[in-house]
């Protein structure tokens, strides 16, 4: 899939832009969405650059476990006891920014199938 660099994430990351950051370790950043859609709202990114979740391989084992242990770090720190996890994987499932991203969201009643 196509990469786009220098995205508004990749510019996060670079401090380049500034961002409501709520977790960090050496493997990922997360910061709340400049866009809510649930009471908490959070985006986890790895800090190594992906574009989509179809972009990792094997040699991302590491990456991908880190990534998926932030969201679980990151619900404990905020307190969550239920919550949704997300990954949109390409333009038909409403990736709109390609740099590799959990969506974590809670606070409210969730529904399924989602939209
Ligand atoms: P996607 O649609 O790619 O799965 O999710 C991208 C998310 O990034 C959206 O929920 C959108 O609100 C969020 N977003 C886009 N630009 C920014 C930004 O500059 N800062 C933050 N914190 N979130 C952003």
């Amino acid at each position: 899939m196509e990469y786009e660099s220098g995205n508004i994430f990749s510019k996060i990351l670079a401090g380049e832009i500034p961002c409501d950051k709520v977790y960090e370790d050496d493997y990922t950043l997360a910061f709340r969405d400049i866009n809510p859609q649930a009471p908490v709202h959070i985006l986890i990114i790895p800090k190594l650059e992906r574009a989509t979740l179809s972009d990792c391989t094997e040699n991302d084992v590491e990456l991908l476990g880190r990534f998926s242990l932030a969201a679980i770090n990151i619900a404990r720190q905020e307190g969550l006891q239920s919550y949704r996890t997300v990954i949109n994987c390409g333009a038909d499932a409403d990736q709109t920014v390609f740099h590799l991203h959990m969506h974590l969201l809670s606070g409210r009643k969730f529904s399924w199938p989602p939209g």
